[in-house]
């Protein structure tokens, strides 16, 4: 029989099989109804008693969140909470009931559609992901309007693998885990609900199967693969066992790795490397600091931008800063500044259509053209820097005017905050990410102005080898080893040691095993990757030598092409930890 697997988006490790339940999905029914003109006021009380309504549910569900799971799930809720009183959404909302004499349902129905679609059009995955929220809260609301109550789940006593096309956040933590072995799922990335979710109860977990529930069947038996992100349907005993096998290796190795989670991250010759976490939302935190992060070496923030109706304002931002930073203290967390753009762009406000987005107006450039919206992050970041250790750090610099300018800007929002007499660390460390090869050539001027330099490879790739970063038919030539690239970083280290500066670096290659040894060897201080693979790049540091990895850098730096480099790499890497970069770990 042909073997069925169906491959996905790996969301969480491990390795489980068994039973499965089906959550069928969750249908509204919706009529487009017209409404006479007498019962238009009557229309808009049933969706204001609905959101209030709602609101009280979701308050009731986030106090029991933060009792029993922890503030940072309930914050999920606070989320959905300040959606339902955004002013603006209601009186549209209104406005649309009263012009187009449609049901409260109906309307409301489309209109929260329709922030969904922009946010699920989005080619970043994490506001992909956020799109579930806009549902959720959106099926609640809907369900109130119409006196019906939420889907249930039924589960008997067995161990079951949940299968679903998706899981809203409030279904996700209200769910009853107690029996439940991993999820699998038709929708989402890797920083949906149900993916956090599955990570913090350390259940496998594979999301974004195509056409799964079309696939499956409820007496179907399945193996979850979460390290590799795929499922097989009704595997034969051969296939059970050879599984059965990969469990009990990963289940080994994750012993193995756990064993170093506290250790701090120095090679055997005593040579110091900050291991620090990218997180691209605050639920992010707990894990990476489980899995030994050292500190948060890069916060996106863009998801408090992009998930919001309105521009967060400087008390929203300063919560979700403080409650990141007051987590991770007395280690560092490093806040970059909005780097909306480029693929990131939802809001009306920043939605400018451009011929060449990644070569636009974006990031830093956004910022030093709305100074307003610039000073009310650097406000509310400054802020934060009073409950924990903060560094700021500004995206996409290309120029010594930009820094010059961003510094200026922060410079008048510390001085208005000291006359204000708000409390803030006067002495914060400032950086700048290198990600653009303009900013590689004058490092040595932008070194003299900042105390660290953050490498961001995703876009210093793409812009040195002139390949988008997200287009596939160039992505054979977006390489993070082409000899260009290895010869700017150890430009980039070299130039921020002679200024006396640390130098890391927060794109994806600090996070690639393949590439750990190159970068020791090339002297970086700092690495800074996802927090899936902290024990993996902090296994490597712990078992290495900076001497030998001095003269494999040496080595690579001799070579022409990016396959010679990355054959090097992989030799090495075998002979020393080939467990590190089979398939299944
Ligand atoms: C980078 O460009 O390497 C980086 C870390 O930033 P982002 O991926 O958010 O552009
Ligand atoms: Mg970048």
């Amino acid at each position: 029989m042909k073997l069925k697997k169906l491959k996905g988006k790996p969301a969480s490790p491990g390795i489980t099989s068994g039973k499965i339940v089906i959550l069928d999905e969750d249908h509204l029914n919706i009529e487009d109804k017209n409404i006479h003109p007498e019962n238009i006021d009557g229309e808009i009380e049933k969706l204001l008693r609905a959101i209030e309504i709602t609101r009280k549910e979701l308050i009731q569900i986030r106090n029991n969140v933060n009792k029993t799971i922890g503030i940072e799930k309930g914050a999920i809720f606070d989320t959905h909470i300040m959606f339902l009183q955004d002013k603006i959404l209601l009186n549209r909302i209104i406005d649309k009931i009263k012009n187009t004499r449609k049901s409260a349902d109906f309307v409301f129905y489309n209109e929260m559609k329709r922030i969904q679609n922009i946010l699920e059009n989005s080619k970043e995955e994490y506001i992909k992901d956020r799109a579930l929220d806009i549902k959720d809260v959106k099926r609640r609301v809907i369900r109130n309007i119409q006196g019906i109550s939420p889907r249930k789940f039924l589960f008997s006593n067995e161990n079951v693998i949940l299968v679903c096309y998706e899981l809203t956040p409030s279904e996700a933590i209200s769910l009853n885990k107690k029996n439940i072995l991993g999820f699998v799922t038709e929708l989402g990335g890797q920083t949906s609900h149900v993916a956090i979710l599955a990570r913090s109860l350390e259940l496998p977990c594979v999301v974004g199967i195509p056409d799964l529930m079309k696939k499956i069947k409820p007496d179907d038996t399945l193996i979850i693969d979460g390290n590799r992100g795929e499922i097989i349907i009704n595997p034969s005993s051969y296939v059970n066992e050879k599984y059965k096998k990969y469990k009990t290796d990963f289940e080994k190795h994750k012993i193995e790795l756990e064993k170093i989670t506290n250790l701090p991250c120095v090679t055997l010759d005593n040579k110091k490397i900050e291991l620090s976490a990218n997180i691209e939302i605050p639920e992010e935190v707990q894990s990476a600091i489980s899995q030994g992060a050292y500190g948060i070496g890069l916060f996106r923030t863009e998801y408090i931008y992009l998930t919001k109706t309105d521009l967060p304002s400087e008390e929203t931002q300063f919560k979700e800063y403080k409650t990141i930073v007051e987590k991770v203290a007395p280690n560092p967390v490093i806040i970059r500044t909005l780097d909306i753009g480029g693929d990131k762009f939802t809001r009306s406000l920043f939605h400018p259509k451009e011929e060449n987005p990644f070569l636009g107006w974006r990031s830093i450039r956004i910022c030093l053209d709305n100074p307003e919206i610039f000073k009310t992050q650097l406000r509310a970041i400054l802020r934060a820097s009073s409950f924990g250790k903060v560094k700021i750090m500004f995206p996409m610099i290309s120029s010594f005017e930009e820094l010059k300018k961003a510094k200026w800007i922060l410079k008048q929002t510390a001085t208005k905050l000291e006359k204000e007499k708000i409390p803030f660390d006067s002495n914060i460390e400032i950086g700048v990410m290198i990600e653009v090869p303009s900013a590689v050539i004058i490092a040595e001027h932008l070194a003299a102005e900042v105390d660290f330099f953050s490498i961001g490879t995703n876009d210093l790739v793409q812009y040195t080898l002139a390949a988008d970063r997200g287009n596939y038919r160039v992505s054979h030539l977006y390489k993070f080893l082409q000899p260009a690239i290895i010869r700017m970083i150890k430009s980039i280290i070299e130039t921020g040691h002679k200024k006396n500066i640390w130098v890391g670096m927060c794109g994806e290659m600090a996070g690639d095993p393949i590439s750990t040894l190159l970068l020791l060897g090339l002297d970086i201080d700092e690495l800074s990757v996802s927090p899936v693979a902290l024990t993996k790049i902090k296994k490597i540091l712990l078992n290495s030598r900076f001497s030998e990895a001095k003269l494999i850098a040496e080595k690579c730096l001799k070579l022409k092409t990016a396959r010679q480099i990355e054959n090097y790499l992989k030799k090495e890497m075998l002979k020393r930890f080939p467990d590190l970069i089979t398939n299944y770990i």
